[in-house]
């Protein structure tokens, strides 16, 4: 990773310089993304937030170690299109945090039409723009993610915990994550343990664990595709061995 080759991460005074992005979204992610501040006092000293629109006064794009990229690209916009172009040239990594940029989350259910933008029809998640396939190196579930979970991903993202790092690197690629992916990949293959998480961890309440039968129901009418549940079932990201058929 780009940080451990870096020399002056040895340095006393090296600053990881992170910047968030906002494109279409609700904001739910930075303000995620503030609430960690909080719990995250202890690591000020090693990490500047060079960008922001929330936060910061300048409105040019610098170069910055890690951009937290919120919200699904609308390929209608031209401004966001070449923003993030500019992003990808300034940024070493993209994390794409949150449903919308992971996974296109609810933005995938948008047929235009909304203010105040009716002409944006065609959303979609950072983690598919083709342009950006070098750069986005993780994603991280949930609409919004806990806070918490962005203090210990930055956490491990400071520390090269790559074991840590692993299941968001898997997510880059799980670009579905919706409930739908639980029933086939984790209940229908038979791993689910039955432990409820998944209903716990689900903003919309589109998985309730069915106590019948000991597994989740799903509810697709529901889902936001946010991801939370995949994350979150202890099963979902074991290296099971392929069935072989004699
Ligand atoms: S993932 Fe959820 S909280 Fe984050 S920008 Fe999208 S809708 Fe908002
Ligand atoms: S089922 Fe719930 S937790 Fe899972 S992706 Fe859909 S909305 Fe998110
Ligand atoms: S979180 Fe628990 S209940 Fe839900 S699918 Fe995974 S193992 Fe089953």
């Amino acid at each position: 990773m780009f940080y451990r080759d870096r020399l002056s991460f040895e340095e006393e005074d090296f600053k990881l310089k992170v910047g968030f992005l906002h494109f279409s979204s609700c904001s739910g992610c930075q303000v995620a993304f503030l609430d960690m501040f909080e719990e995250a006092v202890e690591i000020l000293d090693t990490v500047e937030l060079v960008y922001s629109n929330m936060l910061t006064k300048r409105r040019d794009i610098p170069r910055m170690d890690v951009a937290f990229v919120e919200g699904a690209l609308c390929v209608e916009d031209p401004h966001h299109i070449n923003l993030l172009r500019e992003v990808g040239k300034k940024a070493k990594v993209i994390v794409a945090i949150g449903g919308c940029a992971a996974f296109g989350g609810v933005r995938r259910l948008s047929c235009g039409n909304q203010l105040p933008q009716p002409q944006s029809q065609t959303f979609v998640p950072v983690t598919e723009v083709e342009f950006l396939r070098t750069k986005v190196k993780y994603a991280i579930p949930g609409c919004p993610p806990n806070p918490s979970l962005l203090y210990s991903f930055l956490l491990a993202l400071l520390e090269v915990n790559e074991d840590f790092l692993l299941p968001f690197e898997l997510m880059t690629s799980s670009t579905k994550a919706s409930g739908f992916d639980i029933i086939s990949e984790v209940v229908n293959k038979g791993f689910c343990v039955g432990c409820g998480t998944c209903s716990t961890a689900c903003p919309t309440r589109a998985i309730s664990f069915n106590r019948e039968c000991g597994k989740p129901s799903f509810n697709s009418n529901l889902c936001v595709h946010c991801g939370s549940c995949l994350a979150a079932c202890p099963q979902s990201f074991k290296p099971y061995p392929q069935p072989v058929y004699v």
